[in-house]
């Protein structure tokens, strides 16, 4: 057997691995989206698509491939809803910014209609092959998946983690370790522990407190999916959802994760949450929002768009910015972290309050990537979905644990 890299090795972006024996699987079909889309380099004959989560990097291509064949996508049912919400904005973004898109409705459509709902630990036929899905504890219904191979006689299991998160969040219980012969898993923290995340939730909740005890709004921007709904949870256990406002896109995200029973741990917490934070729909809630003391948690997540454009040229001085996710270089919120300025409608601008950071990420520390190798019993370990450096430093600490390791480019192939 065979994997294939054609996207997302050595690279954050555009994920696509093909794992090919008698049945040829593409594990996700991602998009890159860097000043342009970029897609994965190939689209080679295959015979079913398992798809990890509903992240563009590793969704966005999906509709493409039944521009030339019709094969069926395994995911679970939150991935599907929350891939089509993601996928119809990219293609709204793409209109806008004037960047060619190769995806429209007609080639969305035809990827929902192919698209088979799983739930995890049930375990599906993938032509010769069996698959099952855990939870991987990074975003509503992200899964783990193992692939049973009988080939030539021989049994395989092969694991992709697509992307995890082992330590519990607000709302997920953390990854499953999955036992497998061959191990495909995520490199984005490869060279780094994240710090103890109880001390970053109280930092956050204490700045939080003392913005509004001196009349200023706390304005969090959040990606919309999985972050916006991590901090409700955090403000909700934290008796603050009451005095929170919910603006942009993870209002419709919100709504598919309160209908996925099995894909979110602690949905109570979020219930509740969703129920006392005010949701923004028109522009008095927003002017009302602003007027008083309040959090407003809201996208986009890097300032790159969205209305939290509309809050931060309105803050009031004794506001402040709480940045809560990874800001990609060239975005908004990286700008703002080297040199305090962002761009709005083209124009420079310097940001009239205070801002800090702080690291709630949904993907896997050093720490847990290295107990995900330890635990899983694979001879085989293969890094992608990190920067080259970083998939390499996976790979050398899976050959001290006596594994073959391997950080492949984008174009390359191993044998397993
Ligand atoms: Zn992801
Ligand atoms: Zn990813």
């Amino acid at each position: 057997m065979k994997l294939r890299f054609f996207g997302g090795a050595q690279e954050i972006g555009r994920s696509a691995i093909m794992l090919e024996g008698s049945t040829r699987i593409m594990m996700d079909y991602g998009i890159g989206i860097n000043k342009k889309i970029e897609y994965p380099v190939s689209m080679p004959d295959i015979d079913a698509v398992i798809l990890s989560h509903a992240h563009l990097d590793h969704s966005g291509a999906v509709p493409l491939l039944f521009n030339e064949m019709s094969v069926p996508v395994f995911g679970t049912l939150p991935t599907v809803s929350i891939s089509e919400i993601l996928i119809k904005d990219s293609i709204k973004i793409a209109a806008r910014k004037g960047w060619a898109e190769r995806i429209h409705n007609r080639e969305l459509n035809s990827f929902l209609r192919h698209f088979v709902g799983c739930t995890y630990l049930e375990k599906r036929r993938v032509g010769d092959y069996d698959l099952t899905m855990y939870d991987a504890g990074h975003i509503c219904g992200s899964a783990i998946s193992m692939i049973e191979c009988l080939d030539k006689g021989s049994k395989k299991r092969v694991v992709y983690t697509g992307d995890m998160k082992l330590l519990p969040q607000e709302l997920h219980n953390g990854a499953e370790v999955v036992d497998g012969d061959v191990l495909i898993i995520e490199s984005t923290y490869a060279d780094r522990t994240h710090p103890d995340r109880e001390t970053v939730k109280k930092d956050f909740i204490t700045k939080i407190r003392e913005v509004i005890e001196n009349g200023g709004t706390a304005l969090v921007p959040s990606f919309a999916v999985g972050r916006a709904q991590e901090i409700m949870a955090m403000l909700e256990r934290n008796g603050l959802s009451d005095i929170t406002w919910l603006d942009g896109m993870a209002k419709e995200i919100t709504k598919i994760m309160l209908d996925s029973y099995g894909f979110v741990d602690n949905i109570e917490v979020l219930r509740k949450a969703s129920e006392s934070v005010s949701w923004i729909s028109n522009k008095t809630d927003r002017e009302v929002a602003l007027r008083k003391p309040s959090i407003i948690v809201t996208t986009a997540g890097m300032l790159n768009g969205g209305p939290v454009l509309y809050y931060i040229e309105r803050l009031r001085k004794n506001s402040h910015l709480f940045l809560t996710g990874y800001q990609v270089e060239g975005t908004n919120g990286r700008a703002l972290m080297g040199e305090d300025r962002i761009t709005i409608n083209g124009r420079p601008r310097d940001l009239k309050t205070q801002f800090s950071y702080y690291d709630f990420s949904a993907h896997a520390g050093a720490d847990e990537l290295h107990d995900y190798i330890r635990r899983s019993g694979a001879h085989t370990v293969v890094c992608v979905h990190g920067s080259k450096e970083n998939a390499r430093h996976l790979a050398e600490y899976a050959t001290a644990q006596g594994c073959r390791a391997f950080a492949p480019g984008v174009g390359e192939s191993i044998d397993v």
